[in-house]
């Protein structure tokens, strides 16, 4: 018996909507069987008794139950879409939004017209859609334009364990129009979705919610699995590692698909190689010998009413662990649901076999890669049962720790890693970082491998490490800039935003974190100012989907018809990666060095079609500048991508992102009157230079100098350059253009950080602009006498001091003409 929540005080249940109907949903038998196998499906009417009596919803329950695909079908059937409200459902990851969307559709039977998505760049939302998944960012938009959401009767806020800034934030904002929207008798029902995880985070918060939600717990379908620790955890090579133990599991382990955690694209597209390499598949290879030992079917039918007793509940919290550090090596009978016993428990921690490699009598394995970027039809294949003979496995990145589940999974191969996003606290700037995952995160993966059937899970770090892991990783909104949030908070008018400001808007309690001074320095470069009301430059900006920095790039462009330019360039920008080259590993140092010659055309057309002089300057922007236009000039065509090496995605997704910011500009400036002409002509001379401008404006922040001759103190400083933000020397990529030319200022991109740190996206900038564009980085005392402590390696570093004694010295100007 579940105890009945009360309701929050300003939304009395007798006000609420309680859609009478039941509009009838024409399923397939199949899925119609898949479906009566989902945890959630048992509790149907609980979930929308719930919904029904009250205005906020928490439900939680393992992933896999069925939450994301089958609440909004509930919420559907029960008449609660109609073509004047919709069902919307947020995803903090864009891969989640598309196949989300196209499952429940093809659940439904219903067209992608009805049931569509929403993410950045794409959608296919109509006039008839009703059930509508998106990322937390677009419903963010959203809001802007409509604080009260009044296109919805029903918003699902999914993955809310995330923590995703975005996610964060709504949940923030949808506490307070929850019961605004009640005001105006037009009730919104907010459901929040998560896994088991941390769900006090949000019914503890009192300044969320002034009365607890509701919490509907989904009762796990969950099989025992038993985790095996390494002995020792591989210090680097945790690759070569997973592919030992995939083989090892392969040869001497019964039927089971088996799921693969790396941290990246190229890591998984590398171990996809090699085990296919290893364990090959052809098409046509049958055996039909293990045919029926390879991916066993579910093999008990349930029953929804019998569901919850005929199965084994068991929390993620008492899998059995089997201790192998002290050299306990007898290990077997942990996992007592198994009858295979002792043949599980590999010992995999010695790392012997060099013969790996080979090919070997195995059967074939179906591998197959997962991660965000990869095509959603190539994506679908890892629904799909994998063809007869073969054995299924999955090597994914974090994708596949909630978001999708994977059928079929017996054995989980955790390398316990994962590739997050880093901000510097104290510049700000980002870089993809490889750590350890916290605990959490550890089990949700082990969890993989119980959905099915009883499963093991290999970590390949040892229990030790696994202590030390955080218990959960922190939530976003205590790490991300904080330059994007102040500018959408400003723009819906939240008053007082200061970092403290939004904290209390969104209701969460966070850690201050961030320091006065970032948030005054950002305020100086965004020109967007903290103090209300919001600056027009800044409400201008704050039209545009696009980050601050490029969103000042697009309002001051309206000057010498610059604007068709800088909206492709910021397009460009803001799409990953143009060129092959840099997209993937190639597979061969022959591709690798194709793909290079047909990027170096590019810079070739870049002298050819604007020769030296100014639009040589404006450097690796000009390249992507001059990439689109070559590409639009020929029809934008997938042959001329393929045959120049350019992502013909990204180059779809810059065609259309153009389209959107023209229009973002037209209804700002109504009178601009701008159409998209996708073969746009080349950039005259002064327009480049105006855009050379612009760009230093809107990245002014990412300025950097070379340093000169007299400034080297050490010969890591050779060829490096100082910028505003960072005390380490960065280099121009050399990838860059401007590689070998060396402009004495240049702002840039991004800094990645690879062997060095290396600036990316570089355009070269004339000194005498940044008094003009950027004065708080001037300063035009005389340099000091001593050199500053940063630059002097005996005194070691001294950061406290770094800003003012960088502006001094590093950043004289030369003399300007007043
Ligand atoms: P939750 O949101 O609770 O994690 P989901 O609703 O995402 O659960 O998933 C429920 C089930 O639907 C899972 O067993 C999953 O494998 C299955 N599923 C999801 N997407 C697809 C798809 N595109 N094809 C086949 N099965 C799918
Ligand atoms: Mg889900």
């Amino acid at each position: 018996a579940r105890p009945k929540a009360p309701l929050p005080p300003a939304v009395p249940s007798t006000a609420l909507c309680q859609p009478a109907v039941f509009i009838p949903v024409d399923r397939s038998a199949e899925v119609q069987e898949a479906r009566l196998k989902l945890p959630i499906l048992a509790e149907e009417q609980v979930v929308m008794e719930a919904i029904n009596e009250n205005p906020i919803v928490i439900i939680c329950g393992e992933t896999g139950s069925g939450k994301t695909t089958q609440v909004p079908q509930f919420l559907y059937e029960a008449g609660y879409a109609s073509s004047s409200g919709a069902i919307g459902i947020t995803e903090p990851r864009r891969v989640a939004a598309v196949s989300m969307s196209q499952r429940v559709a093809k659940e439904m039977n219903l067209s992608h017209r009805v049931v569509s998505y929403q993410i950045r760049y794409e959608g296919n939302v109509t006039d008839e859609t009703q059930i509508k998944f998106m990322t937390d960012g677009v419903l963010l938009k959203e809001i802007q334009k409509d604080f009260l959401l009044s296109k919805y009767k029903v918003i699902i806020i999914d993955e809310a364990h995330e923590r995703s800034m975005y996610t964060d934030i709504l949940i923030g904002l949808l506490s307070r129009i929850v019961p605004l929207r009640h005001k105006k008798g037009l009730p919104l029902k907010l459901i929040i979705m998560s896994a088991t995880l941390r769900v006090e985070d949000f019914t503890d918060n009192t300044r969320l919610f002034s009365v607890k939600p509701p919490v509907i717990q989904v009762d796990a379908r969950q099989f025992p699995v038993t985790v095996h620790f390494n002995k020792k955890t591989p210090l680097d090579d945790y690759s070569g590692e997973c592919f030992r133990k995939v083989c090892k599991i392969h040869r001497m382990l019964p039927a089971g698909g088996i799921l693969v955690f790396l941290t990246g694209q190229a890591e998984v597209h590398s171990l996809c190689r090699r085990l296919r390499k290893a364990f090959p598949y052809q098409k046509n290879n049958t055996c039909s010998a293990v045919q029926s030992a390879v991916c066993t079917p579910l093999n008990v039918v349930l029953s929804p009413l019998l569901f919850p007793q005929t199965l084994p509940k068991i929390d993620l919290s008492s899998y059995s662990v089997v201790p192998v550090d002290e050299g306990d090596e007898d290990r077997d009978g942990d996992s007592d649901a198994d009858a295979a016993g002792s043949d599980l428990d590999l010992d995999l921690g010695d790392g012997d076999s060099e013969e790996d490699e080979k090919s070997d009598s195995s059967l074939p394995l179906f591998v197959l890669p997962l991660y965000s970027l990869l095509a959603p039809e190539k994506q679908a294949k890892v629904f799909q049962a994998p063809p007869a003979g073969t054995r299924l496995c999955v090597v994914a990145t974090n994708v596949a720790e909630t978001s999708l589940t994977i059928p079929g999974i017996k054995y989980v191969v955790d390398c316990g890693k994962v590739k997050k996003r880093f901000y510097d606290r104290i510049t700000g700037v980002s870089s993809f970082r490889v750590t350890w995952i916290s605990q959490a995160s550890a089990n949700q993966r082990a969890g993989r491998a119980g959905r099915t059937e009883p499963g093991h899970c290999y970590r390949l770090y040892s229990s030790a490490v696994f202590m030390d892991f955080e218990k959960f990783s922190a939530p976003e909104i205590t790490k991300r800039p904080v330059e994007d949030l102040i500018l959408q908070m400003k723009a819906l008018n939240i008053e007082k935003v200061s970092w403290e400001g939004l904290c209390a808007a969104a209701a969460f309690k966070v850690v201050a974190l961030r320091s006065q001074k970032q948030t005054e320095r950002l305020k100086q470069q965004l020109a967007a100012k903290l103090s209300c009301p919001i600056s027009p430059l800044g409400r201008v900006m704050a039209t545009f989907p696009v980050a601050p920095r490029y969103a000042k790039m697009l309002a001051l462009s309206r000057q010498q018809d610059c604007l068709p330019y800088s909206i492709t360039i910021v397009s460009a920008m803001t799409v990953r990666e143009l060129f092959e080259e840099f997209d993937r590993p190639a597979v061969s140092e022959a591709e690798a060095a194709q793909l290079k010659g047909k990027r170096a055309r590019f810079l070739q057309m870049q002298k050819v079609w604007a020769g030296q002089g100014p639009m040589q300057k404006l450097g690796d922007l000009m390249v992507m500048l001059g990439a689109v236009g070559a590409c639009e000039y020929s029809g934008c065509t997938r042959e001329f991508c393929e045959e120049n090496g350019l992502r013909y995605k990204a180059m779809l997704e810059i065609r259309h992102l153009r389209g959107q910011l023209t229009t973002a500009v037209n209804s700002v400036c109504t009178d601009a009157g701008l159409y998209v002409d996708p073969k746009m002509q080349p950039p005259t001379e002064a327009q480049v230079t105006c855009l050379r401008q612009i760009v230093l404006a809107g990245l002014g922040d990412h300025l950097a100098r070379r340093v000169q001759a007299e400034e080297l103190l050490d010969d890591k400083w050779k060829n490096a350059y100082k910028t505003a933000l960072l005390e380490d020397p960065v280099f121009i990529h050399p990838s860059s253009v401007l590689f070998k030319e060396l402009p004495e200022f240049v702002v840039y991109q991004e800094i990645v950080e690879t062997t060095k740190l290396y600036m990316k996206g570089v355009s070269a900038v004339e000194p005498e602009w940044i008094p003009a564009l950027l004065p708080p980085y001037c300063h035009f005392g005389k340099p000091l006498e001593n050199p500053p402590p940063s630059y002097c390696p005996q005194r070691g570093r001294v950061r406290c001091h770094r800003p003012s004694v960088f502006y001094r010295v590093g950043w004289q100007l030369p003399a300007v003409e007043v």
